[in-house]
């Protein structure tokens, strides 16, 4: 596939390609300055239908990579209309077989990051949608636990009457009728 490109771009693709192994990824992202995934470059889309792209990773994880982003710039999926929900939802099966076909991988590992401290710089809402066959790449670093499921069941059930306003707020800011 890369031998149709000119030098230049042979090597702009070998760059996106090793970024993450070789840290140049670290360097690249303090210095992009803008919202990446409201400037998609058309070349590396995929699919695209109500406002919501999939497109490959440029900077992958791991072969095959997947990205589903809608074109609005908004930060969660509350702010999602029911057509862009339903058009992710669509990709995200999409993508697996996809993944399936391509790369003979028959698990995907879908990652949203939600909130400040998950998101870094990019506060677009995105799904990585990730070929999963074997755990390497999802390796959690389990920590020491201090509370117990009844304790932690206890803790949230304490909320109810804190979930039932929030339920409301939703219902008012995001709900649909
Ligand atoms: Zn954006």
């Amino acid at each position: 596939m890369l031998e149709k490109l000119t030098p230049d771009e042979k090597k702009k693709q070998i760059a996106y390609r090793d970024a993450r192994t070789s840290k140049a990824y670290d360097k690249i992202w303090q210095s992009v300055g803008k919202c990446v995934f409201c400037d998609l470059n058309t070349s590396y889309i995929i699919n695209e239908e109500n406002g919501i792209v999939m497109t490959v990773a440029l900077y992958a994880y791991i072969d095959g990579h997947i990205m589903i982003i809608p074109r609005r710039h908004i930060r969660s999926v509350k702010e999602l209309t029911p057509e862009e929900w339903e058009t992710m939802r669509k990709f995200m099966y999409l993508a697996k077989k996809l993944i399936r076909e391509a790369h003979k991988v028959k698990g995907m590992q879908i990652i949203q990051k939600d909130g400040i401290p998950a998101q870094s710089t990019v506060e677009h809402l995105h799904f990585h949608c990730i070929p999963f066959d074997s755990p390497d790449l999802a390796v959690w670093n389990y920590r020491k636990l201090s509370y117990t499921p009844l304790e932690n069941v206890t803790l949230y059930k304490k909320l109810g009457p804190k979930m039932a306003k929030l339920s409301k707020r939703y219902g008012r800011k995001y709900g649909n009728n």
